[in-house]
Formats: C-alpha cells, structure tokens, sequence
C-alpha cells in the first residue's frame, strides 16, 4: 500500500479513481432521468466540490446550467464549527430547480447555514448531491438527497479535498493513517 505523506500527515489509499468515475457516472445518470427537460442549476460548493463538479457536469446529457459559492469552515482536520462565505450567490435562483453540490458532509453546519439563504430565494426545488457523507459526524442535520459514498467519520483527503491547502489534485480519495 502507498502511503502518502502531506504536511505532518500520513494518508492511505481508499477509494480508487476508478470507483469514484463509476458512482459520479452513476450519479449523472439518475440526475439526467429525474430533470429531463427540468434545466437544473446547480449550485457548486468551492473549493472541495471542484472536481466532483466537473465529472459529474461532463456526465450530464440534458440541459443544465452551474454556478459556484465559496463556503469554509476547516482548519487542518477539524471543523472550525464557524463558516465563512467567501463567495456569495449571484445567480438568481427563484423559480429555478436548484441542486447543490458538495463534496463532503460531515456535522452538517456548512450546509445549514447556507440552506435558509436558498429558500429565501424561492427555488421551486432544492435537493443535494454529495459525493460524500460522514453520518457518524452529524451535528446539524440534513436531508441529502443523492450520496455517492457513506464514509466512516475519518478524514479523508484528495479528489479537491485538501488537508491545509495540500491533496487537492490527487485523483483519487485517501484517509488519515491512525499513528
Ligand atoms: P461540515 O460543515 O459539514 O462540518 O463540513 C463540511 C466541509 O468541511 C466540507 O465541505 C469540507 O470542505 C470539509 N470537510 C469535512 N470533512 C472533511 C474531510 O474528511 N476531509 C477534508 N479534506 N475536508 C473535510
Ligand atoms: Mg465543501
């Protein structure tokens, strides 16, 4: 096994490149049949969800447009438990079907801080589509309505999730190795 080393971390392999382009392919697919003729916008959480984005977008055959926010609340391999807009919406979502982009769920507080701004707007639907979820993690609830992979509550890095900055280009998903 080929353990990684970023910053003062070890990670080992866990979900191969192959395994992921498979379920986000999976993941097109569902979303190409529940919003034909629908033209969803997605709403793509920067920066993890970077490259989840694009798979599945390249994926989509129906007519759909993206935008992008910039949400944060990590420092190294905790959550921060503050989040931070750093980029806000500027697309007007009303009367649009909205289905947001995120790359992990973990205590859920990213998301709900971020939800009543969306419905203010008057989306006529929302859903979420995540390529992963930690529900051992969760403080704050939330509906997710499309996981590619349930994962322990480990931190986990490559695929555009970073460990300070660091592993975002990796291809494929790596854990934390426990010392
Ligand atoms: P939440 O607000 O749900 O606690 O955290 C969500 C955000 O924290 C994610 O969008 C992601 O940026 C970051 N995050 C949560 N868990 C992990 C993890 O295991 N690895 C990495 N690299 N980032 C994580
Ligand atoms: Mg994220």
């Amino acid at each position: 096994m080929v353990t990684i080393h970023i910053h003062d971390k070890s990670f080992i392999p866990y979900i191969s490149e192959e395994e992921i382009i498979k379920k986000v392919k999976q993941l097109a697919e569902t979303i190409n049949n529940d919003y034909k003729s629908k033209r969803p916008l997605f709403i793509s959480v920067l920066n993890g969800s970077f490259m989840f984005s694009a798979d599945l977008f390249k994926h989509l055959t129906i007519e759909a447009e993206i935008c992008f926010i910039k949400l944060a609340s990590y420092k190294g391999t905790k959550s921060s438990g503050q989040v931070i807009t750093a980029i806000g919406l500027d697309t007007d979502i009303t009367g649009r079907n909205i289905i947001i982009l995120e790359d992990i769920i973990d205590t859920g507080k990213t998301l709900n801080q971020f939800l009543p701004q969306v419905y203010n707007q008057q989306p006529s639907s929302l859903k979420i589509a995540v390529l992963l979820n930690k529900p051992e993690a969760t403080v704050h609830p939330v509906k997710i309505d499309y996981t590619c992979f349930s994962i322990p509550n480990k931190f986990v890095l490559g695929y555009g999730l970073d460990y300070n900055g660091l592993g975002r280009n990796l291809s494929q998903l790596y854990q934390l190795k426990e010392d």
